[in-house]
Formats: C-alpha cells, structure tokens, sequence
C-alpha cells in the first residue's frame, strides 16, 4: 500500500465514524489544487538539468494554506499529496486558521552544493509563486530544507513582488521576520508529548529510556530537550543507520560532533545499530522522526516500546497501528505529535503580519497550552469512543474542515 493509499484508508475509517456527510466525504478525497513544475537549473559543471517540482493544496475551507517544502529522491506527487492532506488535518486538530499544503522538489540535494541549492530553489519558487503568498499558502522547512531556504524563497518572492513580503513563508531566520523558537518548535512539541504521554502511563521523565530514529531538526531537539531532563536517550539514528548505548548518549557531546560535519557512527563509546534495530529496542518510547512507512506489519510486532510519539509525518501504516492498538502501546500521531512546527510557523505569520514580535516565554508557553490542551482533548476521545489516539485525532481534524464547509456551502 502506498503512503497515499494508507492516508485515505484511514481517512475513510474515520469518516465511517463520524459520519461524514457524503458530499463532504468525497470532497476531502482529492486536492483542491496539485501544481506540477519543471525546475530547470544550471549545475556548477555548465550543465543544465530538470529537476521535477510539486505544490499541492489539499483544502483551504478553514483559511490559506500550509505545509513545508521537502526536498529528496523520493519527493513525489503521491507523497506530497498525502502530506497535504496530513496538514490539512493537523491545522485543523490544533485550531489553526489554515488548510493544509505540501510542496518538495525530486533531487538529491546532498550531491549538491550550496549555489545549486539555491538556484533550485529561486527558480522552483518563481514556478510555484502565482499558488504561494502569505494569504494564498504559506511554505515552511521539511526534510533537507531549512531557515536558508525559506530566506532564499523570501527574497526570490519578494524580487518578483516588488517589496519585502515576509508572511509568505515561516521557518526564517530572525532578522527576516523569522520567530524566536521556531527552529525548535517541532522537536519541543514532541518532547511535549512525551512529557504529557509519560503522565499518562503513570511515569517519570527522569530515566525514562528513549530511542529516536532521524537525527535531523526534529530527532536531534526532541532528544537534547529529554536528555536535558534527565531521560536516557539510549539510540539515535539518521539514514545510514545508527548507534546504541544502554546507559545513555551524550546528547549534547553528539550534537556538537555532528556539527563538526562528523558521523553519527563515529561517535565515541557506543555501538552501531541499522534502523530496523532502533525501532524494536526495548526503551519506554520511540520517536521515528525520519520519514514514512518505518512501522509496519512486518516490524510492528517486535516493538517493545511502551509510547510512541510520531514526530515524522506518516512514520506507522495501518496495519501496524491495529498490532500495536492491540498491545496497548500509547500512540502520539503525527497530526498531534509534530503540530509545534506549524503551531509556532503560526505565531511566525501573526508576528510577520503586524509587525511585531513576541517573547520567547510567550512563544512557548502558548506553545505548551495548545498542545497539551489538544493531547487531552484527543486522549479523552480516543476513551471515550473506544479508538486509537490517531483516530481520535483525525476524528476532531476532519470534523472541523467538515464544519466549516458546511458553513459555507458548495460554491457557486
Ligand atoms: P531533516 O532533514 O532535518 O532530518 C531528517 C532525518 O531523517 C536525518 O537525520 C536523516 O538522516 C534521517 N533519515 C532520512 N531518511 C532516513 C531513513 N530511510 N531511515 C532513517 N533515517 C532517515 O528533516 P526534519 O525536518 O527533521 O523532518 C523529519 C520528519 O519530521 C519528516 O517526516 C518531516 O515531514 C517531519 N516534520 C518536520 C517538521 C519541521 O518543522 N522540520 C514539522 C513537522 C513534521
């Protein structure tokens, strides 16, 4: 089953649940819009090569449209429309005024350099800019796109407009309007979760074994905020695979080796481990923060971990999710356990939009609020109505678009 495919399997379970009118139903079914583009780049070489862009806005009944912009092989239109669809539901779980969108661009940017990534990048987001603004859809980062490539698309958009248009994407750098916290804010929403799943089960942070398997902007937060609070952080990995040790990583020595362009597996007084591994250690939770497909029926059985908190995007399959619903292991959805990263892109946009910037300790107590108000309401749910926590979500996600184009009506 693809991605797509398990996206809208579980969409039409839930539907069933909450008995979605049926013109409704089917409209939800498909994007609202899905642009393809051609983004022709010179290489360093003198080479000229095409690579293949994609912007897709699944719905917009709730406000503009939101979603990061990914840039890997892998990048396709199946994908990003599953993940506009997984936005559009996440921005309607946390109350955001937003519909949701994804976009990325099929290359490989680790075989490339610096001045390519940001030719692709200007050149992709003059293709995209008539479907792109900050009250049209508004991009953020994802995997392997970061506050340079949003600064890039800020200026790229803002040449093309005639002024300095800021609200047009989030994840920025500071001085560009960017908002304090924001780097951070996927990886603080999902050590949220694991901090109010951890109440759940009756436990404690301190000691608490976690494995993480993604070393990236959210895998690497999420674990040096547990390990500042006392967690053990006992495996992380990153595509080539990764390493174990029983007593504990060193969070932040790993950070630092990382930013000395080092390996992961050349990390000091530990073992190596492949992703498969990682996955069916035993440890109290497992964060997969990579990318999607990594739970599923072939591996679910052997998880042992007792919470799982999704800060990748589609990370389990639903096959997977019935094994590990029917082992009574407390599930975070992606919709739920990654939505800081949109939440404070959020704040990012109502700072940009009015010219005034907020305090650090407000960003993230607003931050906390949310999604622990969001965690409670979604955990009483899922009790009351005898469901897994992704259903619960998804439930109060679609009920909600559902609201609002009722509200307004079928156009024309
Ligand atoms: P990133 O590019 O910073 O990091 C991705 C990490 O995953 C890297 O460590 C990479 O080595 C690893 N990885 C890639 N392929 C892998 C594989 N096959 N097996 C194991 N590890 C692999 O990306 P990110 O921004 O941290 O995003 C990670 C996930 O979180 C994605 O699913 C993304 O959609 C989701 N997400 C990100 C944000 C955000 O704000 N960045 C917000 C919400 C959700």
């Amino acid at each position: 089953m693809s991605f797509l495919e398990s996206v809208l399997e579980q969409y039409e379970i839930v539907a069933d649940k909450i008995k979605l009118d049926n013109g409704i139903r089917e409209r939800l079914r498909y994007p609202k819009r899905a642009l393809i583009v051609s983004v022709p780049i010179e290489m360093d070489t003198g080479i000229v090569k095409v690579f293949k862009g994609y912007r897709v806005q699944h719905d917009i009944a709730l406000g503009p449209s939101k979603g990061g912009i990914r840039y890997h092989p892998n990048v396709s239109l199946e994908e990003v429309t599953a993940l506009a669809m997984l936005m559009s539901l996440k921005c309607a779980l946390v109350q955001l005024p937003y519909g949701g969108a994804k976009g990325g661009i099929c290359c490989n940017p680790k075989e490339m350099s610096q001045k390519e990534i940001e030719r692709i990048t200007r050149r992709y987001t003059t293709e995209i800019i008539w479907a792109i603004g900050p009250e049209e859809d508004i991009p953020a980062p994802d995997i392997n796109t970061n506050m340079q490539t949003m600064a890039w698309m800020m200026d790229t958009y803002s040449m093309q407009k005639g002024h300095t248009i800021l609200g047009v994407v989030t994840g920025k750098p500071l001085v560009l309007g960017g908002s304090l916290g924001r780097e951070e804010g996927t990886g603080r929403g999902v050590f949220y979760m694991v901090e109010e799943s951890t109440k759940v089960i009756g436990g404690k942070l301190r000691g608490l074994t976690v494995a993480i398997q993604g070393f990236g902007n959210v895998g690497s937060i999420a674990a040096r905020l547990l390990f500042e609070k006392g967690c053990k952080v006992i495996a992380v990995s990153g595509s080539k695979g990764g390493i174990y040790n029983k007593g504990g990583i060193n969070i932040k020595n790993l950070i630092q080796h990382i930013n000395e362009n080092k390996e992961i597996a050349d990390f000091q007084n530990v073992n190596t481990i492949t992703n498969e591994e990682l996955l069916a250690l035993d440890c109290d939770v497992l964060i997969p923060a990579a990318i999607e497909g990594q739970i599923n029926k072939h591996n679910a059985k052997g998880i042992k971990a007792k919470i799982i908190v999704e800060g990748a995007n589609g990370p389990t399959t639903p096959e997977a999710d019935k094994i590990l619903y029917g082992r009574d292991v407390l599930l975070i959805p992606d919709i739920l356990a990654n939505s800081g990263g949109v939440i404070i892109s959020y704040f990012e946009w109502v700072q940009d939009l009015q010219f005034y910037f907020w305090k650090e300790r407000e960003i993230m107590q607003r931050l906390r609020e949310i999604m622990a108000n969001i965690f409670n309401s979604v955990l009483s749910l899922s009790r009351e109505k005898k469901v897994d926590m992704r259903t619960a979500a998804w439930m109060l996600g679609v009920s909600r678009i559902s609201e609002a184009q009722k509200s307004r009506g079928l156009y024309p």
